[in-house]
C-alpha cells in the first residue's frame, strides 16, 4: 500500500545563511511511504498520516540544518524508525523562497530510504567471548538497525594460521535503512567500543563482525567487498548462515547458503 502526503508546507529555519537561521521561510515537504498494507479497517492496522504530519511539522522546527538534503533524508530515517509499518519513504523537500535573487518558482531535494536485509558474521576469541557476542548484538540493535535473527554460537578452531585461541563464530539477519558503507561504518564503531584492536590482519580480537551479504548487492570498494570475499571458504561462517537462513543467495556464486555448505563439506 502506498501513503502520499502532498505539499505539506511548515515555516522553519534551516539554511546556510545566518538570516536563515532565525527567520522562519516556507518547506513544502512531500512524502511518500511504502507500508506493509492496512490489514484490517482498522486506524492501528496502517501508518497514520496525520501523525507523519504532525511527527515532520515538530521535526522540522525543533532542528535547524545548513542543507534541505540533510533535513530530507534526516526525516526519511526518523520516519522510518519510528513509524514500523512504514518499509520504504520517499521524502520530497522544497524550499520556494531560498534566497536566490532570481526568478524561480521552487528548488527540491529528494531522500529516499527504505529498509534493507542484510547478514552478518561475528567472532571473538579474546576476552569473555559470549558476553562480547551478546553486548555486540544488543548495541546492534539501535534504531537504525533490527537485529531479526541470531544463529547459536559456535566453538571453532582459529583460523588462518595467525590467530590462537579458539573463537566463537555466529552470525545474524539484520534489517536496516543504512547504506553497505554507513552498515560497516557502524559494525566498525562497535568492534572498537568491544576493544577492537588491529595489529596483525586474522590475529586474535576480541571482537570481528563482517558483513557478509547486503540485498543482492555486488560491491567492491577500497574499504568494503560485498558478498565478503571469503565467506564461501568458511565453514564457520556459512553452518551458522544456514542455521537462521539457509536460503540466504550470494549474488555472484549463484548459490544459497545451504548450497554453499554443503560445497565445502
Ligand atoms: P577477513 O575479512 O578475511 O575475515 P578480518 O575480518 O580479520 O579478515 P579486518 O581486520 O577485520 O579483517 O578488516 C580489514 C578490512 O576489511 C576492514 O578495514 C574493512 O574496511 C575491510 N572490509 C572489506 N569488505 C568487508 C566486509 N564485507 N565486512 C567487513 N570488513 C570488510
Ligand atoms: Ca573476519
Ligand atoms: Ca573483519
Amino acid at each position: 500500500m502506498q501513503i502520499e502526503i502532498k505539499r505539506l508546507k511548515i515555516f522553519a529555519c534551516h539554511g546556510c545563511h545566518a538570516e536563515e537561521k532565525v527567520n522562519p521561510q516556507p518547506f513544502v515537504f512531500s512524502i511518500q511511504m511504502e507500508t506493509d498494507g492496512a490489514k484490517a479497517d482498522e486506524i492501528q492496522s496502517t501508518v497514520s498520516y496525520s501523525d507523519v504530519m504532525k511527527f515532520t511539522l515538530a521535526y522540522t522546527k525543533e532542528h535547524c540544518f545548513n542543507l534541505i538534503e540533510t533535513l530530507s533524508d534526516s526525516l526519511a530515517r526518523e520516519i522510518l524508525k519510528n513509524f514500523p509499518l512504514v518499509k520504504e519513504v520517499t521524502v520530497r523537500v522544497e524550499k520556494p523562497e531560498a534566497p536566490v535573487p532570481l526568478d524561480f518558482e521552487t528548488v527540491a531535494v529528494t531522500a529516499k530510504r527504505k529498509w534493507n536485509t542484510a547478514y552478518i558474521a561475528f567472532g571473538s576469541n579474546l576476552g569473555e567471548r559470549r558476553e562480547i557476542l551478546d553486548g555486540a548484538m544488543q548495541a546492534l540493535s539501535c534504531g537504525e538497525i533490527r537485529v531479526e535473527k541470531i544463529s547459536s554460537y559456535l566453538e571453532t578452531e582459529p583460523y588462518g594460521g595467525v590467530a590462537t585461541l579458539p573463537f566463537l563464530n555466529g552470525a545474524a539477519k539484520l534489517s536496516t535503512f543504512l547504506s553497505p558503507e554507513e552498515l560497516l561504518d557502524a559494525l566498525q564503531s562497535i568492534e572498537k567500543k568491544f576493544g577492537r584492536t588491529r595489529e596483525v590482519h586474522w590475529g586474535n580480537r576480541t571482537l570481528d563482525l563482517d558483513l557478509l551479504l547486503y540485498e543482492d548487492y555486488v560491491l567492491e570498494t577500497e574499504r568494503l567487498t560485498v558478498p565478503h570475499g571469503e565467506m564461501a571458504k568458511r565453514r564457520f561462517v556459512l553452518e551458522p548462515l544456514c542455521e537462521i537462513a539457509p536460503c540466504a543467495y550470494h549474488p555472484t556464486e549463484r548459490k544459497t547458503a545451504k548450497e554453499l555448505l554443503q560445497f565445502i563439506r
